[in-house]
């Protein structure tokens, strides 16, 4: 992955705060990255921005790509975008406490982010371990399987 990140912001209804609250504290190194972010997600990730833009009188333009709600295929275009990789990093509050109408979208993106091997946060603590770290700054040479015996298995 390159020194500017290409980073997933993705939030469940009941965490979407939460997020919004980091992406404010954290936002002048997240202005620098390429942002992805579902639908809703990233309509309020927009408005944080904004607001801290405003704030700083800051002429930066926040990069974010906003694909279609989670629940509408939002977590499957990521999905697809991992497998593609195009992503390095997920910060994904997702709700511990409520089950999702999408579910399994959630599973399947959750499953294809470890098979890529992409740097995942599910909580503040994490995220903040993630956007402080060295390694965060720099380019990383991010061990990516080439899967060769799984695609070529003898069947
Ligand atoms: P949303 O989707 O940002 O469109 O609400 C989040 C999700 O549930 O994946």
């Amino acid at each position: 992955m390159d020194i500017r990140k290409n980073i997933a912001l993705v939030g469940h209804d009941n965490r979407k705060q939460e997020l919004v609250e980091w992406v404010e504290y954290n936002w002048e190194i997240l202005i620098e990255q390429n942002l992805i972010c579902t639908g809703t997600t990233g309509r309020l990730i927009e408005a944080a921005f904004d607001k801290k833009l405003k704030e700083n009188r800051s002429e930066k333009i926040a990069n974010i790509l906003k694909l279609k709600s989670g629940p509408l295929g939002g977590d499957q275009q990521l999905g697809a975008m991992i497998a593609e990789n195009k992503v390095d990093i997920i910060i994904f509050f997702w709700d511990p406490m409520q089950p999702q109408p999408h579910d399994v979208d959630v599973k399947a993106l959750l499953r294809i982010a470890v098979l890529y091997n992409v740097v995942t946060a599910s909580n503040r603590a994490t995220a903040d371990f993630i956007i402080t770290s060295d390694l965060f700054k720099e380019a990383y040479d991010q061990h990516v399987s080439d899967f060769a015996s799984y695609t070529n298995r003898k069947l």
